[in-house]
């Protein structure tokens, strides 16, 4: 057992609890220090429309450079940190306002159906915050709605009732929701139900040995199906071969994307690729994209 009862009946920890909780509190205070100096960045992952092959929008992906090494933190080592205090909220906050900013930027050069995906903590949908922060990104961005995303993670706290209605007021305002890692994690089959969302993202470990599995190929190719009888759009994610993006377009999922047609690349890539309006996968057909 991680913690005891003591013989005076308080709880007492051990020495490897202890050294857990100083990490954690290092953790959080490198994490308040990095929000502190704005070392937080997005890089953009395309994503792609598999019937046309456009580019139909791209996923904003947090990135923390740190100032004194100069090293670039992906998210795995301290997003999970974050959820585990409240700076899961600031850190959404601050991802929030940069995308908007940056995919407001980004309307004039683009289709008028592309849309920036932005991923928020079921623990951020929890507090009352981040709505009211929301409408007001929204009003000072001038960011048409439809042109935002969030992506929400399967997890204990969306199907919370606070969670739930403010996913409602969020589709109200315009903005489309969309399921990340759909398959992986708590059972997934119950938030469908519950919840009104306009697209599923397969988690990327339905990918993996896609192309010799055929049981995958069922699972996936059920999900899509299912799916679309519940009038959601359907976003790979994770495609790595030219293989795994045939079967995806036989299957007709809506969309891909993954490290086959592109990287999460910088905000000045992303521009140049939309202003060249080179990002038809069609006419590339069979060649990796080459966006970087
Ligand atoms: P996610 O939202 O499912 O994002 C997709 C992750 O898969 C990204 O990792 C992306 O770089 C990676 N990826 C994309 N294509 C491929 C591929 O073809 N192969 C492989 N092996 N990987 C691919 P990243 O950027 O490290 O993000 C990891 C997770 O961190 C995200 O998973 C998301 O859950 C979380 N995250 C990222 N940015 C934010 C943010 O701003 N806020 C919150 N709350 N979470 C974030
Ligand atoms: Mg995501
Ligand atoms: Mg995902
Ligand atoms: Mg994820």
């Amino acid at each position: 057992a991680a913690k005891a009862e003591g013989r005076s009946g308080f709880v007492t920890f051990s020495p490897a609890i202890l050294s857990q909780i100083d990490l954690q509190l290092g953790e959080e205070a490198a994490i308040k220090q990095a929000l502190d100096d704005d070392e937080l960045f997005l890089v953009w992952q395309p994503q792609f429309e598999l019937a046309s092959g456009r580019m139909i929008g791209a996923e904003a992906l947090v990135r923390w450079r740190d100032r004194v090494s100069g090293t670039v933190r992906l998210p795995d080592s301290f997003i999970p940190t974050a959820e585990r205090s409240d700076l899961i909220l600031e850190i959404d906050k601050v991802v929030l306002s940069k995308a908007c900013a940056q995919a407001v930027r980004w309307v004039p050069v683009s289709a008028g159906d592309f849309i920036c995906a932005v991923n928020v903590s079921g623990k951020t949908l929890q507090a009352d915050a981040f709505f009211v922060h929301l409408v007001e990104v929204l009003q000072q961005t001038r960011l048409p709605p439809a042109r935002l995303q969030l992506e929400i993670t399967e997890g204990v706290f969306i199907q919370s009732k606070d969670a739930l209605n403010t996913l409602a007021k969020i589709r109200k305002l315009g903005v489309s929701l969309a399921l990340d890692d759909f398959g992986s994690g708590y059972s997934s089959f119950g938030y469908l139900a519950d919840l009104d969302l306009n697209q599923l993202k397969i988690d990327r470990s339905f990918l993996n040995d896609l192309e010799s599995s055929r049981k995958k190929q069922d699972v996936v190719g059920g999900i899509i199906a299912l799916a679309n009888s519940l009038g959601m759009t359907v976003m790979a994610e994770g495609v790595e071969t030219e293989g795994q993006l045939a079967f995806l377009i036989a299957e007709q999922c809506h969309g891909a994307q993954g490290f086959f047609m592109s990287e999460p690349i910088e905000e000045k890539l992303l521009t140049n690729h939309l202003i060249a309006r080179r990002g038809n996968l069609k006419a590339r057909a069979g060649s990796k994209l080459n966006l970087s």
